[in-house]
């Protein structure tokens, strides 16, 4: 089975993190459903709430019990995380004009 892909830098991920996410729709009322975050070698290797959760499993041997604490200490982190609007707008634009 292939490990699903970075949409940052399209690298196997080494780890797709599901969990539930309520949001408000333009009426303001609540939508239920799931986020998703993606941990990647690469595009997180400068990120400190990645950093021991890359370095155990780019690591032989860890104990899995400091993996859960791990995880947990990373979603806590990217949880709350929202899309640079910048960076969103920038890439509709090139969607748009066919670069991408
Ligand atoms: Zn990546």
């Amino acid at each position: 089975m292939s490990r699903p892909l970075c949409a940052r830098c399209t690298a196997p991920a080494l780890l797709v993190v599901r969990y539930p996410h309520t949001w408000r729709n333009s009426s303001g009322a609540p939508v239920d459903g799931l986020r998703e975050s993606v941990l990647c070698g690469s595009c997180d290797a400068d990120d400190p709430a990645a950093e021991g959760l890359l370095a155990l499993l780019t690591e032989d041997g860890a104990p899995p019990a400091r993996l859960v604490d791990l995880v947990g200490d990373w979603l806590t982190a990217v949880r709350h995380r929202t899309p640079d609007h910048t960076d969103l707008a920038a890439e509709e634009a090139r969607w748009r004009a066919g670069d991408l």
